[in-house]
């Protein structure tokens, strides 16, 4: 999903809070940066070290590898929401890669898997994701 997409949904459906905006978009910090460094040329981008270790990062074993010492030390509600709105991101982004994408399991399994139902970037899926987006910010605060 895009990355205005994650943070709405982080939003209608964790709340909204900076550490909701910032959770929603850092996975995908990694593949912002290779897509700048290759003047978005996006087929020198997907194959760049920067874009595969931003696949990386959007394992659930990684981010349990920070997050979960983070929030037993400190108990903090901010490391929590911080934490959920990048789970919830991983989430997502299981469901709205199929074609290709991020390594969920990394360091486990380095490679795509496992495949998601849809791919975001078709117009369908796309336009689909927004209407289920709008409505669940409707329900959260209409
Ligand atoms: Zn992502």
């Amino acid at each position: 999903m895009d990355g205005i997409a994650h943070i709405l949904l982080g939003i209608a459906l964790i709340g909204p809070r900076w550490e909701v905006v910032f959770g929603s978009l850092l996975p995908d910090a990694l593949y912002l940066l290779s897509i700048i460094k290759y003047r978005f040329d996006l087929d020198k981008s997907r194959n760049s070290r920067i874009f595969i270790y931003g696949e990386r990062i959007h394992s659930f074993i990684f981010w349990s590898i920070i997050l979960l010492p983070i929030y037993v030390l400190t108990g903090s509600v901010e490391v929590f929401y911080f934490g959920a709105s990048i789970y919830l991101h991983l989430l997502a982004d299981l469901v709205t890669h199929r074609d290709f994408g991020p390594r969920f399991f990394w360091p486990l399994i380095d490679d795509y898997f496992p495949r998601g139902l849809v791919q975001w970037e078709n117009k369908y899926v796309f336009v689909s994701i927004w209407v289920i987006i709008c409505l669940l910010l409707a329900v959260a605060f209409y």
